[in-house]
């Protein structure tokens, strides 16, 4: 299908801003791939005594505004256009809320759910190695994203300190908490996008109050999502996983359903519920639809069929150039990812910070830091679309973030 790499996405994206912004054309020349790309091998001593030999990717895609920053994905379908991709949009997540970073992104191609959790610690610690030359708080920091977890973190700034031969917390976001991670860390891609979803309910005149939500994808951040929307008064009329999914039009509880996920091992078989198919989730009868899973979900086709008022994208890249101009036509008013999800970025950023004073903030002080640069960051994209005529909310938040990163390559000289 036309557009299906995410890495072409991404590029046509950025196309489109730096036209819309008139900036000099060595603008999307630079940006229009990642500035270093690292590929490495990683043998691993599986339990059994053999060993196998697993393939990791680092990509950093602009260093005009700060360190490189972006999480490390473990998933058979990792390849390096995906991790290239995922690099570059990291650098426009972090400048449309204003964070002082680069983008970067990690991937290895591996199947977590075979390893057992040593195999798991080895491979995590393997990695760090073969990245640490071009890794540290000062140069790229990594973080959680699909399939990783505070404890490979744990691991991961574990093995970079000894490579340092000091404490290093600060060389990675999203650890626990007993090793220099931040309180809200772990709701805070939830957080945001809960937040966004507020801000754009309000612009767009749609009541929270009992507003129908779908969610696809149940982890940290759907499965968050759900519940906060919930909190909100929403009315969550479905779920999907990667196993299956649970459909009630009359609401469901996401605490209860994360009980039974964790006890079962997926949100299918909900007490009360009818099961429901992912792509059924996404074309349902409802008022907000929260992709938050994998990339290219909502195609043209799809999007010809969603009947949601809001798409908050909490997942990277679920929406193909396609789909999105189909969304376009349609009206649908979508909170982009760079935007949706950048509250997991934000958090990581407090963290490191906090790491780097040593100095530590209640989750009080983190939440409220984190509303003020969600609200702030999707207000100046609003003001970018009406401004910008003709411009929807995913082109309006690619020229604040673009404007950002030109403004510094600027300044620094790259551009002549
Ligand atoms: N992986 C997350 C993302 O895509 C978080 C990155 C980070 O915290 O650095 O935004």
């Amino acid at each position: 299908m036309v557009g299906i790499n995410p890495f072409e996405n991404a590029q046509q994206e950025i196309k489109r801003a730096v036209g819309h912004l008139g900036l000099h054309p060595a603008v999307y020349e630079i940006l229009k791939q990642p500035m270093k790309v690292l590929t490495v091998i990683i043998p691993v001593e599986m339990d059994d005594g053999t060993i196998r030999v697993f393939t990791g990717y680092r990509a950093q895609h602009n260093g005009a505004l700060g360190p490189a920053k972006g999480g490390v994905r473990f998933h058979p379908g990792v390849t390096m256009d995906e991790v290239k991709a995922l690099a570059m949009w990291m650098t426009f997540k972090c400048a449309v809320v204003g964070l002082p970073y680069g983008g970067g992104k990690g991937g290895v191609v591996c199947n977590p759910r075979e390893l057992s959790p040593g195999e798991l610690e080895r491979l995590s610690r393997g990695y760090v190695r073969a990245i640490a030359e071009i890794a540290g708080p000062e140069k790229d920091i990594p973080a959680p994203d699909v399939y990783t977890n505070p404890q490979i973190m744990a691991w991961m700034m574990d093995e970079f300190s000894r490579y340092r031969g000091h404490n290093e917390f600060g060389f990675i976001t999203g650890k626990p908490l007993a090793v220099g991670g931040s309180a809200g860390r772990n709701e805070a891609t939830a957080r945001g996008c809960a937040i966004a979803i507020r801000e754009a309910a309000k612009l767009q005149g749609v009541s929270l109050a009992n507003a129908a939500v779908a969610v696809q994808g149940f982890g940290n951040a759907g499965g968050i999502v759900a519940r906060l929307l919930h909190e909100m008064g929403c009315r969550i009329v479905a779920v999907v996983d990667s196993s299956g999914g649970a459909y009630n039009p009359a609401g469901m509880d996401p605490v209860k359903l994360r009980e039974h996920k964790t006890r079962t091992g997926s949100v299918k078989g909900y007490p009360g519920s009818k099961p429901v198919s992912s792509a059924e989730l996404l074309t349902m009868e409802c008022d907000i639809l929260v992709p938050a899973a994998l990339e290219n979900q909502i195609t043209a086709s799809v999007a010809g069929q969603v009947k949601a008022k809001i798409i908050a994208e909490a997942a990277n890249g679920p929406t193909t150039p396609e789909g999105d101009r189909v969304l376009e036509q349609k009206g649908v008013f979508v909170i982009p990812d760079i935007l949706a999800s950048a509250g997991g970025v934000t958090v990581s950023y407090f963290e490191w910070v906090q790491n780097n004073m040593g100095y530590y903030w209640t989750e009080q002080e983190v939440n409220r830091r984190l509303e003020e640069i969600m609200v702030r960051g999707f207000h100046e994209v609003a003001a970018m679309r009406k401004r910008g005529r003709d411009v929807d909310m995913r082109q309006a938040a690619y020229m604040v973030a673009v404007q950002k990163v030109a403004e510094a390559m600027a300044v620094r000289g790259w551009l002549g």
